[in-house]
């Protein structure tokens, strides 16, 4: 185990046989594993150990997948590098010295060194995709409800899913064809057959895009690093050689993406970490004061810094005259966004653009200033607006030798299409 990518390095046996029998699966630690302390990367839930499994996990065994342990990550999944998890930094084993890219840093990291064949992220900005782009490996955020959320524990319920992580297209759609699917425990899934889709992931990783329609959103190609876009193109080059074609789309309401991710993501995350108060969740005070004290008492020791302002802000944008001017403006503007996929999609089988403007940050070097590192999800937090699926394929380096990731977006339950796509370029 090296990198810091695991919290937890406890091995969970799987059963005999199934699809994923010699294969092992690194799982983020906001994922219950019964028996298995799962603390989403936070001092509050140092010594938390569900007593149940999250239906992933339940899939994960049946299908003969040996679990390598518990994975680090951005404390409750707030970050981009994980670099705000309680128990210290993962680094990057693709560039030594810098960020893995987060929220689900570990679990990337476990797959490119090694450690682990695949892994499970979660994703509800970009993290999924953002470690696997920073990491050199291949991750997929599934349209919302393709995967259950049952037993993941919540940051912002209408906006996360989860997602696998692997060296390749084709592992990686292997793995999402074993979690994917409808559960009773879990009534936002859906059953991808049911809308009409081809639920054949694993098949349609066949390296074929002749024909296929790309579309780029300028929107998301032109705020980025000079290295990333002559990289992105030289990928583009790539597909068109191999019988795709391109053209340019716009979607307007791409720059108000940030602004109203995170205040849904905040808003969101201010009601669901409210459990974590020392009664519910979270280690008891000694209630030798006044209630709110010792609740109050229990936060401040368990939340790091970046929780802290998440909850506060998200408090205050749902607080009573506020309401209206902040929360109900970004449910506003997620519709707009949603509005401008749709339109975008009607020309073209899937969108293209860089999965992060910039290449991995130094170690360090983005924790004092949480507004740049927010702008970095600037191309990953819209498609969690629009429950969109989206993939991150490796789509070559930069002159130093530092990962780039390609995204493409499809139409909901539209799996297929960018594993398609991702499957020619990497
Ligand atoms: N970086 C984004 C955030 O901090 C995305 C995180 C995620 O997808 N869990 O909210």
């Amino acid at each position: 185990m090296s990198h810091n990518a695991y919290i937890t390095d406890e091995r969970i046996e799987a059963d005999d046989g199934g699809p994923l029998a010699d294969r092992t699966v690194a799982v983020k630690d906001n994922i219950s594993t019964e028996g298995v302390r799962t603390t989403c990367g936070s001092a509050m839930l140092e010594e938390y150990v569900p007593p149940y499994d999250a239906t992933v996990v339940e899939r994960l065994t049946a299908a003969g997948a040996t679990i390598t342990g518990k994975t680090n990550m951005d404390e409750f999944g707030m970050g981009t590098t994980t670099e705000t998890s309680a128990f210290g930094p993962t680094e990057n084993p693709a560039a030594p010295g810098h960020v893995p890219g987060g929220s689900s840093g570990g679990s990337a990291a476990a797959v490119a060194s090694g450690d682990a064949d695949l892994a499970l992220g979660t994703d509800t900005g970009g993290s999924v995709r953002c470690p696997a782009a920073f990491c050199g490996v291949v991750g997929i955020k599934p349209t919302y409800g393709l995967v259950s959320r049952y037993g993941l524990i919540a940051y912002a319920n209408s906006l996360e899913q989860i997602g696998p992580i692997a060296p390749s297209v084709a592992e990686a759609a292997e793995l999402l064809e074993v979690i994917a699917g409808p559960d009773d425990h879990d009534a936002t899934t859906r059953d991808a057959s049911e809308e009409g889709a081809d639920t054949d992931y694993a098949a349609a990783a066949d390296d074929d895009v002749t024909g296929m329609k790309i579309g780029i959103p300028t929107e998301l190609v032109e705020g980025a690093d000079e290295a990333v876009v002559e990289t992105f193109w030289d990928a583009i080059d790539d597909l068109e050689a191999q019988g795709a074609s391109y053209h340019e789309v716009d979607l307007p309401s791409a720059e108000h993406a940030v602004e109203a991710y995170y205040v849904i993501a905040m808003s969101e995350a201010s009601s669901n970490l409210a459990r974590f108060d020392g009664v519910r969740y979270g280690p008891s005070p000694d209630y030798e004061g006044n209630w709110n004290e010792e609740f109050a008492g229990v936060r401040e020791e368990g939340f790091g810094e970046e929780v802290k302002r998440r909850v506060l802000l998200g408090t205050y944008a749902l607080s009573a005259g506020y309401h209206d001017k902040y929360y109900k403006k970004a449910q506003d503007a997620r519709a707009w966004v949603k509005a401008d996929f749709d339109e975008a999609l009607t020309e073209a089988d899937v969108l293209a653009s860089p999965t992060m403007p910039v290449p991995p940050m130094q170690m360090g070097e983005s924790l004092d200033d949480p507004l740049t590192m927010y702008l970095a999800d600037a191309n990953t937090t819209p498609v969690n607006l629009a429950n969109l699926p989206a993939i991150s394929v490796p789509a070559g380096e930069t002159d130093d030798g530092l990962p780039v990731g390609m995204q493409f977006v499809g139409p909901a339950f539209g799996e297929v299409d960018i594993i398609r796509a991702g499957s020619a370029l990497a």
